[in-house]
C-alpha cells in the first residue's frame, strides 16, 4: 500500500518545504466561486490542505471573488462542502472581497509611490506598446505613464466614483518594461465594472482589482508561507514577487506544480454547461461527469480520490490520464474497503424443486473478518441473472443450461437446470426449473443469486463512458458529436439481497473514516461490491419507496465498456 503522506515526504513538495522550512506553515486553496470543482481541483485541495496538515500548519479556503459577473451562492456552498467531504477543514473561510478596501488603499499608495497610473489606451494601443505581433518592434510606454501622482490619484478616485464608463480607463502598475517577462509590462491593477452587483459587496464598488493585483496581496495579508499554484502562473511569479516587494508587505513564496487532467471526458465549465442544458446528463452532479459532486454522487469514496492523487505524485509536469486510469485506482480502493452482496440486474426465477428454505451465513468480505457476516435466506425460488442461463448448452459454456450444473455462491450444492418456460410473445425465458446436483462437488463456475425473502427490487443505473473517444473535443463537430448512446443503462427490475439493509444501516463503512468523522456521509456512502457484477452505491434519487443504485466502477477494467 502507498504511504498516504508519500507526496509530502519526497519529491517536489518536500523540496518546496526545504526551500522555506517554516515552523508555522500557512497555505490556501483559492477557487473562483464561478463553477463546480472538478477532479483537477481535488489535486489542488489535496496539495494545499495536505501540505499544511502534514507540516502541522493551517490552510485557508479563500474564495477568489473579484469578478462579480460569474459568482453565485450555490458555488460557494458546493465548494465548501466538497472540501469538507474530501476530509479537510479550512482554518478560516475568507473572501478576496473582504479586502476590497485594503486593496484600494494599497492601490492609492502605489500611485503615490509613482508605481501605478491611470491609462486610457485601448487594446490595440496596448499591444503595440508591448512590442506588437511577436515583438516586431521595441516596447514603449504611453504618455499616461508620465502623469503626475496627483493627476493619477484624481483619475483613480474618479474611476472609483463612477465618473468613467467601463473600459474607458484602467489602473496600470508601473513595472519594468525592459524585463523580458510580459508579466512585467505594466499590467492592469483595476478595471471598471458596473453591470452587476457583487455577490457580497453589492453596488459598493464600481472598480475591481485584477488577479495580478489581488492574489499576491491577499496571500500576503493572510501570511501565506507557501503559495502553491499551477504552472500557468510560472511567469506570474515575477509580478507576484514584485508587487509585494514594492509595497513592502509580507512576502509569501509562490511555487508551481503541474495540473491534473483526465481525458476521455470534458472538464471545462462551458462544456459541462452544454451537456446539462441539452439534457445529455442529469445535472452537474451526474455520475458520468468528473465534477467532484458527480464523482461523489457516483459513489467514489473521498479516500480513493486522495489515494489516486498521492499515487501520481506531484511534480512540475502536468499529468494527463485516461479516465480508466482513475477508475483503476477507485477499483483498487473499493476492493479492500467495501462489503460484498449479491445483486441481480436482470432477474429470472429459478425454482429449485428439491430445495428447502435455509439460512446461510455469508461474510461481508472474504478477506476482512472485521466486516462481519450476515444471514441470507435461501428459498426454493431464487433469482439469477438472465445472462447466466442459456437455452442451449455448449462445451465452452460453464453456467446454467438444461442438463448443466452451475455453482451458487455460498450454497453447498450446485444446481442443474431441468426445464424452462418462455413467453410466447417476447420469446424471453420466464422461469427455469432446476434440482440440486449432489454429485458434482466442484463446479467450474459460481453465479450470484438472490432469494425471495428479504430481498428487494431496486433500480440500478449502470454508467459507461459518456464519450465514445478519448479526445471528445477533437471529434468532428465537437464533443457533442461524440456522446456514447449507451452511457447510462438502467435496470429497473434489479433485485438486491437482504444483506443490503445492514450495509445501509452501517454506512459509511470504516474505510470512509474521513467521511464519518465529519458526519457528511450521504446516500453515496452506502457502497458495496455486487459480487460478479460491479461496485455500486446508493443514489440521491432514492426515496422511501424506491431504491436507486449507481454503478461506481466495473469489477474489471474492460467489463461493461
Ligand atoms: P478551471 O478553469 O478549470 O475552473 P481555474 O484555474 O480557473 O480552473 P480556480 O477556481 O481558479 O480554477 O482554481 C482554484 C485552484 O485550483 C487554483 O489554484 C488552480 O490552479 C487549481 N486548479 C484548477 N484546475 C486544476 C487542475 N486541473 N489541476 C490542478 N489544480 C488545478
Ligand atoms: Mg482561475
Ligand atoms: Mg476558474
Amino acid at each position: 500500500a502507498t504511504d498516504p503522506e508519500q507526496m509530502f515526504k519526497v519529491g517536489w513538495l518536500a523540496d518546496v518545504y526545504k526551500e522555506r522550512p517554516e515552523k508555522d506553515v500557512v497555505t490556501r486553496f483559492p477557487p473562483e466561486p464561478n463553477g463546480f470543482l472538478h477532479i483537477g481541483h481535488a489535486k489542488a485541495i489535496a496539495i494545499n490542505f495536505g501540505f499544511a496538515k502534514y507540516h502541522g500548519g493551517v490552510c485557508y479556503l479563500r474564495f477568489d471573488d473579484t469578478n462579480p459577473e460569474k459568482e453565485e451562492e450555490k458555488y460557494f456552498t458546493a465548494i465548501k462542502d466538497i472540501v469538507e467531504w474530501l476530509g479537510f477543514k479550512p482554518y478560516k473561510i475568507t473572501y478576496s472581497s473582504d479586502n476590497f478596501q485594503k486593496l484600494y488603499d494599497l492601490a492609492e499608495e502605489m500611485i503615490k509611490m509613482e508605481k501605478a497610473y491611470v491609462c486610457s489606451c485601448n487594446d490595440t494601443e496596448i499591444k503595440l506598446q508591448r512590442g506588437g505581433e511577436k515583438g516586431a518592434h521595441e516596447r514603449y510606454r504611453c504618455a499616461h505613464a508620465e502623469q503626475t501622482a496627483e493627476d493619477n490619484l484624481q483619475k483613480f478616485r474618479d474611476m472609483r466614483d463612477g465618473k468613467y464608463k467601463p473600459k474607458e480607463v484602467f489602473l496600470r502598475m508601473k513595472q519594468d518594461i525592459t524585463d523580458g517577462n510580459p508579466q512585467m509590462w505594466d499590467l492592469a491593477a483595476y478595471r471598471i465594472k458596473t453591470d452587476q452587483p457583487h455577490h457580497r459587496t453589492g453596488w459598493d464598488w464600481k472598480i475591481y482589482p485584477t488577479y495580478d493585483f489581488t492574489h499576491c496581496l491577499c496571500d500576503s495579508f493572510e501570511g501565506i508561507t507557501h503559495s502553491l499554484c499551477t504552472t500557468e502562473f510560472i511567469q506570474s511569479r515575477v509580478s507576484y514577487e514584485w508587487l509585494n516587494r514594492t509595497l513592502k508587505v509580507y512576502e509569501p513564496m509562490q511555487r508551481e506544480y503541474g495540473r491534473l487532467n483526465l481525458f476521455g471526458t470534458v472538464l471545462s465549465k462551458r462544456k459541462i454547461m452544454k451537456l446539462v442544458e441539452e439534457k445529455i446528463v442529469r445535472d452537474w452532479d451526474d455520475p458520468r461527469l468528473y465534477t467532484l459532486i458527480g464523482i461523489k454522487r457516483r459513489g467514489v469514496p473521498p479516500g480513493a480520490i486522495l489515494e489516486f492523487i498521492n499515487e501520481l505524485g506531484v511534480t512540475t509536469n502536468a499529468t494527463a490520464l485516461p479516465v480508466h486510469r482513475f477508475e483503476q485506482s477507485v477499483r483498487k480502493y473499493l476492493e479492500k474497503t467495501t462489503p460484498r452482496l449479491m445483486l441481480i440486474l436482470d432477474p429470472i426465477p429459478v425454482v429449485v424443486e428439491d430445495a428447502e428454505p435455509a439460512d446461510i451465513e455469508i461474510p461481508f468480505s472474504p478477506k476482512d473478518p472485521k466486516m462481519g457476516s450476515h444471514i441470507v435466506k435461501f428459498t426454493p425460488t431464487i433469482y439469477i441473472d438472465r445472462s447466466d442461463f442459456r437455452e442451449e448448452d455448449s462445451k465452452d459454456y460453464f453456467r446454467l443450461a438444461p442438463n448443466k450444473s452451475v455453482g451458487l455462491l455460498n450454497v453447498q450444492y450446485p444446481i442443474k437446470a431441468t426445464s424452462f418456460t418462455k413467453d410466447p410473445e417476447t420469446g424471453k425465458v420466464t422461469e427455469v426449473r432446476a434440482v440440486f446436483d449432489k454429485e458434482t462437488k466442484k463446479p467450474k463456475t459460481y453465479i450470484s443469486w438472490v432469494g425471495t425473502e428479504g430481498s428487494k427490487k431496486v433500480e440500478a443505473r449502470v454508467h459507461n463512458q459518456l464519450f465514445k473517444s478519448e479526445k471528445p473535443e477533437d471529434v468532428d463537430g465537437g464533443f457533442l458529436n461524440d456522446i456514447n448512446p449507451d452511457s447510462e443503462v438502467i435496470y429497473r427490475d434489479a433485485i438486491i439481497e437482504s444483506g443490503f439493509d445492514e450495509v445501509r444501516r452501517r454506512a459509511p463503512w470504516p474505510e470512509a473514516a474521513g467521511e464519518s468523522e465529519l458526519g457528511k456521509g450521504g446516500p453515496e456512502s452506502v457502497r458495496f461490491q455486487a459480487m460478479r457484477v460491479a461496485y455500486f452505491a446508493l443514489d440521491s434519487d432514492t426515496t422511501e419507496d424506491k431504491i436507486v443504485l449507481n454503478r461506481i466502477v466495473s469489477l474489471k477494467e474492460d467489463a461493461g465498456k
